[in-house]
This record gives structure tokens, C-alpha cells and sequence, in this order.
């Protein structure tokens, strides 16, 4: 008879589910990893107790709370598949992700509950409600609940959630992940970025997404860390927390955010032992004003929904601004052609990656996962990249985001950089927009910071410095970037606004 096992639960949230140290802390409370893992069995008892099997999906869309965190983790242990679905989703987003996962289980907040059982009418689906105050049917039905629970059996290739991807193109996909994919990228995380016991992580990221759910949360319950638990990103709840962390994950917006801040200083940071960036890309220019004021240099690594994380600058070694490091151990990272030839170094071509971290495929879309994987297991990012002559790999775009003008390959990165540098100029986007000649044409968004900065100043600034071919043709201003919640900056969005431009 093969051994009783839950994979995650057993390997990352079983060690130290009796200890009484300190795991969840903010104003409000202080939650020791005992008393969470005792919310977590009378969770998983109650999603037993409305019917969950195990491999059933568990819809959830909620604020951030200790319940809604004790809700993944009681999911994983019940044996079944978590899949948090991002705030800011409409209902009728909800509706097609409930309905393309058969979700049997669906928490949301009570305000919408009425409306979301309106369009779902025709599935045999259970609701409870969850609110950011902890609140709803969840909570309520805990009281009678046994604060004992026998983890289900799962095993490492059984899944453990399905994250949807944001979609940028086309409908959102599900990426599913295995208890092996997780739990194999936090062991390696712990030891990459040596954590341990003695951390406090400063958590303001939200828990729908990789960053703040399995990168923060798993990395911290595996090495019986403690979690600043802060619902949302403030510059003044992370300063005024930062003086009881040891270290802090964030995306590029909390550190322009909290530089502009003067109380952000060499001194409220000299204890802290790491600063994490990651989901976007970091300007170099926040990595050396960081360093500057804070004598701490930021590490940067590169992740995805579908992959976990892949590449870190190193903990001892050199932090190179403006690259996302090497790869992680066990990640085998390479960079290849249209057709998956693997480039020379120097050579930019389209990130590829295998390795346990990387995702089972997309949920009941067998053929965009066979799309997305090479024969030989590589899975396909869409990410362009070069490795530079240290192997730390440089990211320059998305390859959606690439420009093809009259037959010429431009990356938006190299114009980016170069505008940024103009003084007056907070941060650009350029983008592609149609054009009758050029198939597409480089158009840049600028943010500025001096009004009187032209349109002209800024395409004589590049004039000496890039082909004319990657020049921008126009040059728009406005008054910020449209960012998503994990501070990307939505090119899509970008280029919808200006599709028409030369067409008219
Ligand atoms: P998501 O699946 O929402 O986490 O988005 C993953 C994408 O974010 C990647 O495919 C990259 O395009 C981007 N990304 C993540 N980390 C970085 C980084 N450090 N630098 C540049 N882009 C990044």
C-alpha cells in the first residue's frame, strides 16, 4: 500500500503546524502558526461538510484576510484545487471563469453573491461569502467546526491550483499547478535567498497572484517565518512597518513609491536583510537611486503564472540593475528562435524554460498548452531576452509587444530606456500602432514631469543616439502609465487608444 500523503501540505505547512511562534501579525492581530493551522482544519471541515472532493475547484474572489490565506491552505489539505481569482474582476468575468473551471465551491463577497447567483443560476454550485472584515457564511459556518482534520491524499502531480493568466490577447487561460511545481520552487527559494526562521517578510502584495501567494506566503510557512500581513501596498504602513521586518517582496511601484518618500531612508532600512523585486520590470534607474539612498541594493527576479519563479540575481554575487540574474537550480533556462533553435549569448530570442516549477498545462485547452511547449518539454514564454556574457539574462519585451516596422525588428525596451534618460521624463511606453506603410509604426507615451518638455525635444534627444527606424514617428503625453495591480504597465490598453492614429 502506497504511504498516506497531502504533497504540499505534508512538505511545506505540516512542520511547524504546532508551533506556537508568531505568523501572522499586523495592528489587528497576532496569529501564532498553531492557532492558523487550527483555522485551517475547521476551514477544510467546513468545505468537506458542503460536499468538496477531492480535485474539486474553489472559486475565490475576496480582500485579503487571514481567513481568506487559512481558506487556500484548508483547500490544499481537503484535496482540492484553489484558484483565487484577482479584485478587480467584473461578475461577468467571474461568471467565465467559474463556468470554464466547473467550480463546485464559490467564495466571493457578500455584495456581489446575489448577483453572481443570478448568472450562474443553471449550476449546481455552493456559495458562502467571505468580506474583507472577515465576515459571511464562511466564517459564520466555522463555529461548529472540529478543529482537527486528517489531510486528504494527494500526490505531487495531483493540482493544487489553477491561477488564471491576465490575458493580454485573446480569452484568459487556466494554468494549472501541481503540488510538485510549488512545492519544489520554495525549497529552492529558501535556499537562493536564505531564509530562515530568524525572517519577518513585510507582505503587502495581494494573494491572488504567484508573488504574494506562493513566492511570500509558502516561502515564509516553509521556514517558520513570520508575516507582516498588511491588506494592501501604503508608503506609510511600510515604512512604519519596516522597522520590525527583516525583509520585504514587492513589485517595481512600491519602490518608486516609497522613494518618493523622504522618511524612506538609510536609516529605517539598515537592518533589513533583503529587498525583493519581481512581476514587472524594475528600472535601472530605481535599482541605483535605491542603492544611493538606502546603501541596499534591490534583487530582482523574473516569474510567471505559469512557470513559478525562474531567475534571480544572486544573493552574494553580483546584482546587475536592469537583469533579471541566472537561473534558479533545477530551472533550465534557454533562449531560441521562432522555431526553438537555441541563440548564441548576446542574441535576443524568446525565453524557453523546463524544470519542476514549470505548470502542467492550461486548463482544458489541450491545444494551446501543446502550442506552448516545445517536443523536448521547454515550455514557451513569450518573453524576449538575451543572456549577457555572465549569463544573467536581460529581459527586453514581451514578444507581442515587439515592433516590426517596414521588415525592422524594434524592442521596445532599447527606445524606452533612452527616453527615460531625457530629464523632464518620468517614464515612457512605446508602443506599435498600424500604419499603412510600415505595417506598424514605434509611437511612444510619455510621462513627464516638465511641462515644457516637447514632442520635438524628445524625438531630437534620439535623433544622434538610434536608427531612424526606431525612432518614435509620434510622441503622446499623458499624465500617468495605465498599470494593472501587479504594476505592469497595460501596452494593450496603449495601444487600443491610438490604433487609428496614422489611419485616418
Ligand atoms: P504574471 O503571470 O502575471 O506573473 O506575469 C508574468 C510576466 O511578467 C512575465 O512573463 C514577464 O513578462 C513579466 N515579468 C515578471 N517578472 C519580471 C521582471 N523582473 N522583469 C521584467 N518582466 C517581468
Amino acid at each position: 500500500m502506497t504511504k498516506k500523503e497531502n504533497y504540499l501540505f505534508d512538505n511545506i505547512f505540516a512542520p511547524y503546524r504546532d508551533s506556537e511562534k508568531i505568523f501572522l501579525i499586523n495592528d489587528k492581530y497576532e496569529i501564532s502558526y498553531l492557532k492558523f493551522n487550527k483555522i485551517v482544519n475547521k476551514i477544510a471541515n467546513a468545505l468537506v461538510s458542503k460536499g468538496l472532493k477531492a480535485g474539486d475547484r474553489v472559486a475565490v474572489q475576496a480582500e485579503k484576510s487571514v481567513i481568506q490565506i487559512a481558506l487556500y491552505v484548508a483547500t490544499i489539505k481537503a484535496g482540492g484545487i484553489y484558484l483565487p481569482l484577482n479584485t478587480g474582476y467584473t461578475t461577468n468575468e467571474l461568471d467565465y471563469f467559474i463556468n470554464d473551471s466547473s467550480s463546485s465551491i464559490v467564495i466571493v463577497d457578500s455584495k456581489i453573491e446575489n448577483n453572481l447567483k443570478e448568472l450562474l443560476a443553471n449550476q449546481n454550485i455552493i456559495f458562502l461569502t467571505l468580506n474583507g472584515d472577515e465576515s459571511g457564511s464562511l466564517n459564520e459556518s466555522l463555529v461548529q467546526q472540529d478543529e482537527n482534520f486528517d489531510p486528504v491524499d494527494r500526490k505531487e502531480d495531483d493540482l493544487a491550483a489553477i491561477l488564471y493568466t491576465s490575458g493580454t490577447t485573446g480569452k484568459s487561460k487556466g494554468a494549472m499547478l501541481s503540488h510538485k511545481n510549488l512545492v519544489s520552487n520554495t525549497t529552492v527559494l529558501k535556499e537562493t535567498w536564505r531564509y530562515s526562521s530568524d525572517d519577518t517578510l513585510l507582505h503587502m502584495l495581494p494573494i491572488y497572484h504567484t508573488h504574494g501567494l506562493f513566492v511570500a506566503f509558502n516561502l515564509l510557512a516553509y521556514v517558520n517565518g513570520s508575516i507582516i500581513f498588511l491588506p494592501k501596498f501604503s508608503t506609510q504602513d511600510a515604512i512604519k512597518w519596516m522597522k520590525k521586518s527583516t525583509s520585504m517582496m514587492g513589485v517595481p511601484t512600491f519602490y518608486t513609491r516609497l522613494l518618493s518618500d523622504e522618511k524612506f531612508n538609510h536609516d529605517l532600512v539598515k537592518h533589513m536583510r533583503l529587498f525583493i523585486s519581481g512581476s514587472a520590470p524594475l528600472l535601472a534607474e530605481t535599482h541605483v537611486e535605491f542603492e544611493n539612498r538606502t546603501g541596499k541594493k534591490i534583487l530582482e527576479r523574473y516569474g510567471m503564472t505559469e512557470t513559478n519563479m525562474n531567475t534571480s540575481n544572486p544573493y552574494d554575487g553580483e546584482r546587475k540593475p536592469g537583469t533579471v540574474g541566472l537561473p534558479l537550480s533545477g530551472v533550465e533556462v534557454r533562449i531560441a528562435d521562432k522555431v526553438g533553435k537555441e541563440l548564441a549569448n548576446g542574441e535576443i530570442g524568446i525565453i524557453e524554460l523546463r524544470g519542476e516549477n514549470i505548470f502542467n498545462g492550461y486548463w482544458q485547452m489541450p491545444d494551446k498548452t501543446k502550442e506552448s511547449f516545445r517536443d523536448d518539454g521547454f515550455f514557451i514564454t513569450g518573453d524576449m531576452a538575451y543572456i549577457d556574457d555572465n549569463n544573467y539574462v536581460v529581459i527586453v519585451g514581451r514578444d507581442k509587444d515587439l515592433i516590426i516596422t517596414g521588415g525592422l525588428n524594434v524592442y521596445p525596451k532599447e527606445v524606452e530606456e533612452l527616453i527615460d534618460e531625457i530629464d523632464g521624463v518620468v517614464e515612457s511606453a512605446v508602443i506599435a500602432v498600424p500604419h499603412k506603410d510600415f505595417g506598424e509604426a514605434v509611437v511612444s507615451v510619455v510621462v513627464r514631469s516638465n511641462e515644457n518638455l516637447s514632442e520635438d525635444d524628445i524625438k531630437n534627444n534620439l535623433i544622434e543616439k538610434i536608427a531612424k527606424f526606431k525612432q518614435p514617428k509620434e510622441v503622446f503625453f499623458e499624465n500617468e502609465l495605465p498599470r494593472n495591480s501587479m504594476g505592469k504597465v497595460q501596452k494593450v490598453e496603449l495601444r487600443e487608444k491610438f490604433k487609428n492614429i496614422f489611419l485616418n
